[in-house]
């Protein structure tokens, strides 16, 4: 059986971890330089606020007088909750698998069941996560990755499943896919789902019933992979999975527990080229990166993990200058006497290729070396040790931040919350009397 574990509205359920009393308010995060709405919680949404994706100068008035809070991207905030999300979801089972910024993948084994039931253990994950990183999941339970991800659509969208659904038996399979519209499989996107709507196909179900060799021939051998697993019988390998469009993570365990530096960055360098080659299919371009590596929370050791993020002066998607990037990186993520058990990249802020509008100041890939080699001289000297002038000036223009620093961002980020669990001077502060 698989678990789905995929937080509700992550961006904006971060911003209300470290702030109980914005929890019950309307909260908008805003993306890069505070230019369009790139989230909003569960509550705004409810309002019919907080639109994806709209300019925020137009929608301002609108969002302050329905009393929203809005903050800026706060990257590092919300990829040191992830991080703490993934422990957490580990400790559960003995296959993990990270497949966003905000969801991971849970593999038990084909027939296991835990003592306490599904439902039961899916219940605990929610709770222990909410408990230990306050931050609202959902848990899907299936017998492949597809109705795992069938289940947990169902656990925040279908009525009568509070978080956490379960498709264990024939029934529940097929109420949760006749309540799904086809566009919410996991892998149909919208243009697909109007071919199949052409064919008669609307619901999950409707797919589900479809005759293998008709959808292979008319769609793909995809689409047919998907019909396969809404029937219970796994096709998707979990780390060949399309990752969804905003973010792209690759990562995987080693074989044997690694010690070396150098053997951990070839890891890394291969996750990048595989991550990097899939951002040029999809024509982003990559901004801020995340480069992680942690041992194993099932071996007997002390459990170590780190993660880093690093922000592009300018948008790549140029594989060597990514890869050059981890260099730089692994000795922040290296430990020495560490066994690491699993490492990874994520590309976790894209822009679209075709819509990015080119910096004067910063060409696309002509200075990259010369930034490189500041980023370098920074993270062993500390930051600002050398520095372009100009980018305090620059919008647009960010600088390398790593895990700890407090080094500024120079772009825009007028509502930015505090960088709680990453950044000393952020800690929060609890005032008795
Ligand atoms: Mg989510």
């Amino acid at each position: 059986m698989y678990a789905l574990c995929d937080v509700n509205s992550m961006y904006a359920s971060c911003e209300k971890v470290f702030d109980p009393s914005i929890r019950n308010k309307p909260v908008i995060v805003l993306t890069n330089n505070d230019g369009c709405i790139c989230a909003a919680c569960g509550i705004a949404k409810r309002m019919g606020i907080g639109k994806k994706f709209v300019p925020y100068f137009q929608v301002k008035d609108e969002l302050a007088a329905a009393g929203a809070i809005i903050r800026s991207s706060n990257y590092e905030l919300y990829a040191d909750l992830s991080q703490r999300m993934m422990d957490t979801c580990a400790r559960f089972a003995p296959h993990f698998h990270i497949y966003s910024i905000d969801e991971c993948f849970l593999y038990y084994g084909a027939n296991y069941v835990p003592p306490e039931g599904w439902n039961a253990h899916a219940a605990l994950i929610r709770r222990t996560v909410w408990k230990e990183v306050r931050l609202p999941i959902g848990v899907g339970v299936g017998s492949t990755p597809t109705l795992a991800k069938a289940a947990n659509h169902a656990s925040k969208r279908i009525d009568g499943y509070r978080g956490v659904a379960v498709i264990d038996n024939e029934q529940i399979r097929q109420h949760i896919l006749k309540h799904m519209d086809v566009t919410d499989v996991w892998g149909i996107g919208r243009r697909l789902g109007k071919r199949l709507n052409d064919v008669g196909i609307n619901t999950a179900w409707q797919l589900s019933k479809a005759k293998p060799g008709f959808i292979r021939k008319e769609f793909s051998i995809l689409v047919e992979n998907t019909v396969h697993e809404l029937n219970g019988i796994p096709k998707l390998n979990w780390d060949e999975v399309r990752s969804p469009k905003q973010q792209i993570f690759s990562t995987r365990s080693f074989g044997q527990r690694v010690t070396d530096k150098t053997e951990l960055r070839h890891a890394l360098i291969s996750h990048v080229t595989i991550a990097a080659s899939k951002l040029r299919r999809q024509n982003s371009l990559l901004k801020t990166l995340q480069v992680f590596a942690c041992s194993s929370p099932h071996d007997n050791d002390s459990y170590y993990r780190q993660s880093i993020l690093h922000t592009f002066p300018a948008p790549t998607s140029d594989t060597s200058i990514i890869a050059h990037a981890v260099s730089t990186l692994v000795d922040s993520v290296y430990r020495k006497g560490v066994k690491f058990y699993k490492c990874g990249v994520g590309l976790i802020e894209l822009v679209d290729a075709a819509h990015y509008q080119q910096d004067l100041f910063n060409v696309l890939h002509d200075k990259t070396d010369l930034m490189h080699c500041i980023d370098r001289i920074n993270s062993r000297y500390g930051r600002n040790t050398v520095h372009v002038a100009a980018q305090g000036t620059i919008q647009s223009t960010t600088q390398s931040t790593t895990q700890g620093a407090t080094q500024k961002f120079a772009m825009r980020r007028e509502f930015l919350s505090p960088q709680y669990t990453t950044r000393l001077a952020d800690i929060p502060k609890i005032f008795c009397d």
